[in-house]
C-alpha cells in the first residue's frame, strides 16, 4: 500500500475478502485536522484459528480488553479503531511480545488450550505490521507541516479483588491517567500540562475529573513508536480511563457516563489545540 490516506477515506484492513465473513481487523476513518485517536485494545473479535485454540471464557477475556474505548473516539479528527482482541495480537506491546504465549505475558492467565503453531503466530504478526504500516502512512502526511497530536485510548481495572471487594485506592488510580513517559518534556511539556489542565476543568456526572500523569501507566509501545519516529512533531498521550464507566465484572457499560467522558475528552482536545498548538482551528 502506498497511497496516503486522505480526509473522508475509511480504510478497513485485513477484512472480508481474505477472512471470509469476518469484519476487518481495524478501521481507519480519516478526517481533517491534526489529531489521530487510536483505540487499540477496544476489540473483542478473534479470527477462527485463534478462537479455536483459546482457553479463556468470554468474560475473562473481556475483563482484560478495553471495551467501549472505541466509543470514546470523538469526532475531533482521524480515528483508528482495532476490532481484534489483544489476545490475538497486542498492538501496544513491542512486536516480539505482541502475542501472549506464556501466562506471564497475560496476567497469569492460561490463554491457550494448545500451543499456537508458528504460522498462526506469523499471521497475527502480519496484522501487527499492517497496523503500524497504516499508522505510519496516516502520520507521515503531517510531518512536513505542523505538529500533531495522537491520543491512544485505553481503560483499566480497579476492582481486581472482586466485584464485592472495595475498589483500589483512588489516590493511586485516577479517573483518567495520562501516560507521557515516552515524550521529551522540554519539547511537549506545555501541551501535556495544557491537556491535563483542560481535562481537570471538565465536570463528568457532577464531579470534576480526577486526572493524573504517569500514576498507573506511562504509555506503551504505540506511544514509544510515535515518540521515536516523530520526536519533534508527534505529541502522543496515552489516555487510560478507569473502568468506572462500566462494571468491569459484568461488562455492562453506563452509556451516560461514557457519553460524558467522550464530551469531556473532545472539549479538552479542542481546548489544547486552541491554546497549545498553532492557531489554525480544528
Ligand atoms: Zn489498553
Amino acid at each position: 500500500m502506498t497511497a496516503v490516506p486522505s480526509p473522508g477515506a475509511v480504510w478497513h484492513r485485513f477484512g472480508p475478502g481474505n477472512r471470509g465473513a469476518m469484519r476487518a481487523a481495524f478501521t481507519l476513518s480519516v478526517a481533517p485536522g491534526r489529531v489521530v485517536t487510536t483505540a487499540v485494545h477496544a476489540g473483542h473479535d478473534l479470527r477462527p484459528d485463534i478462537a479455536g485454540r483459546i482457553a479463556l471464557d468470554e468474560a475473562t477475556r473481556l475483563r482484560e480488553e478495553d471495551p467501549f474505548t472505541d466509543l470514546l473516539v470523538a469526532d475531533h479528527g482521524t480515528g483508528l479503531v482495532v476490532h481484534r482482541s489483544r489476545f490475538e495480537v497486542d498492538l501496544n506491546r513491542p512486536r516480539e511480545q505482541a502475542i501472549y504465549l506464556e501466562p506471564d505475558d497475560a496476567w497469569g492467565l492460561d490463554v491457550w488450550e494448545r500451543p499456537l503453531p508458528e504460522n498462526v503466530v506469523q499471521e497475527s504478526l502480519a496484522i501487527y505490521d499492517g497496523f503500524y504500516e497504516l499508522l505510519a502512512l496516516t502520520l507521515d502526511r503531517f510531518v512536513a507541516s505542523e505538529p500533531f497530536l495522537v491520543l491512544d485510548l485505553h481503560s483499566y481495572n480497579h476492582r481486581r479483588a472482586g466485584p464485592d471487594a472495595p475498589p483500589e485506592p483512588a489516590a493511586d488510580n485516577p479517573e483518567i491517567n495520562v501516560g507521557t513517559g515516552a515524550l521529551d518534556r522540554d519539547r511537549w511539556g506545555h501541551v501535556i500540562d495544557g491537556f491535563i489542565e483542560q481535562l481537570r476543568h471538565k465536570e463528568v456526572l457532577g464531579s470534576p475529573l480526577d486526572v493524573g500523569e504517569n500514576i498507573r501507566f506511562r504509555g506503551g509501545e504505540l506511544s514509544r513508536w510515535v515518540a521515536a519516529r516523530y520526536p519533534d512533531q508527534g505529541c502522543v498521550l496515552a489516555v487510560e480511563f478507569k473502568k468506572t464507566f462500566m462494571d468491569e465484572w459484568t461488562g455492562i457499560p453506563d452509556h451516560r457516563h461514557l457519553g460524558a467522558l467522550r464530551g469531556a475528552l473532545d472539549d479538552a482536545v479542542r481546548g489544547t489545540l486552541a491554546n497549545s498548538f498553532a492557531t489554525e482551528p480544528v
